[in-house]
Protein backbone atom coordinates (compact mmCIF):
# COMPACT_ATOMS: atom_id res chain seq x y z
CA UNK A 1 0.00 0.00 0.00
CA UNK A 2 1.41 3.62 -0.94
CA UNK A 3 2.47 5.10 2.36
CA UNK A 4 5.21 7.14 3.64
CA UNK A 5 8.69 5.77 2.20
CA UNK A 6 7.41 3.75 -0.54
CA UNK A 7 8.83 3.61 -4.11
CA UNK A 8 5.58 3.78 -6.38
CA UNK A 9 5.53 2.94 -9.95
CA UNK A 10 2.86 4.90 -12.02
CA UNK A 11 1.42 5.21 -15.31
CA UNK A 12 0.29 8.41 -16.02
CA UNK A 13 -1.60 10.86 -18.70
CA UNK A 14 -1.55 14.40 -17.63
CA UNK A 15 -4.27 16.85 -19.13
CA UNK A 16 -5.50 20.08 -18.33
CA UNK A 17 -9.31 20.74 -18.03
CA UNK A 18 -9.68 21.47 -21.59
CA UNK A 19 -8.59 17.53 -22.25
CA UNK A 20 -5.56 18.09 -23.96
CA UNK A 21 -2.52 15.81 -22.98
CA UNK A 22 0.36 17.67 -21.74
CA UNK A 23 2.35 14.80 -20.61
CA UNK A 24 1.84 10.88 -20.29
CA UNK A 25 3.78 7.71 -19.76
CA UNK A 26 1.94 5.34 -21.82
CA UNK A 27 4.39 4.56 -24.05
CA UNK A 28 7.44 4.38 -22.16
CA UNK A 29 8.67 2.94 -18.85
CA UNK A 30 6.33 3.91 -15.76
CA UNK A 31 7.34 6.76 -13.48
CA UNK A 32 9.08 5.61 -10.14
CA UNK A 33 8.74 8.35 -7.27
CA UNK A 34 9.88 7.98 -3.39
CA UNK A 35 6.30 8.75 -1.52
CA UNK A 36 6.57 11.24 1.09
CA UNK A 37 9.15 12.80 0.02
CA UNK A 38 7.99 16.22 -2.46
CA UNK A 39 9.32 13.89 -5.59
CA UNK A 40 5.80 14.70 -7.12
CA UNK A 41 3.06 17.33 -6.90
CA UNK A 42 1.39 17.55 -3.87
CA UNK A 43 -1.56 17.30 -4.79
CA UNK A 44 -1.18 14.18 -6.80
CA UNK A 45 0.88 12.61 -3.92
CA UNK A 46 -1.76 12.98 -1.13
CA UNK A 47 -4.40 11.39 -3.72
CA UNK A 48 -2.17 8.29 -4.56
CA UNK A 49 -2.09 7.61 -0.40
CA UNK A 50 -2.98 4.36 0.41
CA UNK A 51 -3.32 2.92 -3.16
CA UNK A 52 -2.33 -0.59 -3.72
CA UNK A 53 -0.63 -2.03 -7.09
CA UNK A 54 -3.29 -2.71 -9.78
CA UNK A 55 -5.42 0.62 -8.90
CA UNK A 56 -6.68 2.94 -10.91
CA UNK A 57 -7.26 6.69 -10.39
CA UNK A 58 -8.29 9.90 -11.85
CA UNK A 59 -6.57 12.63 -9.44
CA UNK A 60 -8.05 16.32 -10.17
CA UNK A 61 -5.26 18.32 -8.94
CA UNK A 62 -5.91 22.75 -8.23
CA UNK A 63 -3.23 24.62 -9.50
CA UNK A 64 -2.75 25.70 -5.87
CA UNK A 65 -2.18 21.58 -5.12
CA UNK A 66 0.17 21.55 -8.15
CA UNK A 67 2.61 23.80 -9.88
CA UNK A 68 1.19 26.79 -7.98
CA UNK A 69 -0.50 29.94 -8.85
CA UNK A 70 1.01 32.46 -12.08
CA UNK A 71 2.72 35.31 -10.31
CA UNK A 72 2.99 38.04 -12.88
CA UNK A 73 6.15 39.25 -10.59
CA UNK A 74 8.31 36.08 -11.98
CA UNK A 75 7.29 37.85 -15.62
CA UNK A 76 10.55 40.58 -16.33
CA UNK A 77 11.85 42.20 -19.03
CA UNK A 78 16.28 41.83 -19.54
CA UNK A 79 18.35 43.68 -21.38
CA UNK A 80 19.38 41.55 -25.04
CA UNK A 81 22.94 42.34 -23.86
CA UNK A 82 22.42 40.07 -21.08
CA UNK A 83 21.74 37.22 -23.02
CA UNK A 84 24.80 35.45 -25.05
CA UNK A 85 24.73 36.22 -28.93
CA UNK A 86 23.88 32.16 -29.68
CA UNK A 87 21.21 31.29 -29.35
CA UNK A 88 18.94 34.29 -30.68
CA UNK A 89 16.56 34.34 -27.71
CA UNK A 90 13.15 34.01 -29.77
CA UNK A 91 9.97 33.46 -28.11
CA UNK A 92 9.05 29.71 -26.89
CA UNK A 93 12.61 29.17 -25.92
CA UNK A 94 13.03 27.59 -22.11
CA UNK A 95 16.58 27.83 -20.22
CA UNK A 96 17.82 27.24 -16.98
CA UNK A 97 18.81 30.73 -15.02
CA UNK A 98 19.79 31.38 -11.29
CA UNK A 99 17.32 32.94 -9.20
CA UNK A 100 16.82 33.44 -5.09
CA UNK A 101 15.78 29.09 -5.05
CA UNK A 102 18.73 28.11 -6.84
CA UNK A 103 18.07 26.87 -11.12
CA UNK A 104 14.61 27.46 -12.47
CA UNK A 105 13.38 26.68 -15.66
CA UNK A 106 12.27 30.47 -17.48
CA UNK A 107 10.30 30.76 -21.03
CA UNK A 108 10.85 33.20 -23.31
CA UNK A 109 7.40 35.06 -24.13
CA UNK A 110 8.90 38.21 -26.28
CA UNK A 111 11.66 39.60 -27.82
CA UNK A 112 12.04 43.35 -29.09
CA UNK A 113 15.64 45.05 -30.08
CA UNK A 114 16.23 46.01 -26.55
CA UNK A 115 14.50 43.83 -24.07
CA UNK A 116 13.92 40.19 -23.84
CA UNK A 117 10.96 39.26 -21.65
CA UNK A 118 11.35 35.88 -19.71
CA UNK A 119 8.42 34.37 -17.72
CA UNK A 120 9.91 32.61 -14.35
CA UNK A 121 6.42 30.53 -13.83
CA UNK A 122 6.36 26.93 -13.99
CA UNK A 123 4.93 26.09 -17.85
CA UNK A 124 2.24 24.11 -16.17
CA UNK A 125 1.40 27.27 -13.10
CA UNK A 126 -1.68 28.40 -13.28
CA UNK A 127 -3.65 25.28 -14.86
CA UNK A 128 -5.90 23.05 -13.11
CA UNK A 129 -4.80 19.39 -13.72
CA UNK A 130 -5.99 15.93 -14.22
CA UNK A 131 -3.97 12.87 -13.59
CA UNK A 132 -5.17 9.51 -14.67
CA UNK A 133 -3.51 6.98 -13.22
CA UNK A 134 -2.80 3.53 -12.85
CA UNK A 135 -0.54 1.81 -10.05
CA UNK A 136 1.99 -0.31 -11.29
CA UNK A 137 3.85 -1.16 -8.58
CA UNK A 138 4.73 -0.06 -4.63
CA UNK A 139 7.74 -1.54 -2.77
CA UNK A 140 9.73 -0.45 -0.17
CA UNK A 141 12.23 1.92 -0.75
CA UNK A 142 16.11 0.79 -0.05
CA UNK A 143 18.10 2.13 2.91
CA UNK A 144 20.29 4.22 -0.23
CA UNK A 145 16.89 5.42 -1.43
CA UNK A 146 15.91 6.73 1.40
CA UNK A 147 19.23 8.23 2.19
CA UNK A 148 19.05 9.99 -1.29
CA UNK A 149 14.95 11.08 -1.28
CA UNK A 150 14.64 9.36 -4.77
CA UNK A 151 13.79 6.43 -6.31
CA UNK A 152 16.83 4.25 -7.92
CA UNK A 153 16.77 1.36 -10.65
CA UNK A 154 13.46 1.20 -13.09
CA UNK A 155 11.61 4.31 -13.23
CA UNK A 156 14.38 6.03 -10.86
CA UNK A 157 17.53 6.92 -11.74
CA UNK A 158 20.72 5.36 -12.09
CA UNK A 159 23.67 7.39 -10.88
CA UNK A 160 26.16 5.27 -12.89
ZN1 LIG B 1 20.34 8.46 -5.68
Amino acid sequence: MVAKDSVVLIHYTLTNTGGDVLDSSAEGEPMGYLHGHSNIISGLETQLEGKSAGDKLVANVKAADGYGERDDALVQDVPRSAFPAEPVPEAGMQFQAQGPDGAQLVTVTGVTDENVTVDGNHPLAGQDLSFDVEIVEVRAASEEELAHGHVHGAGGHDHG
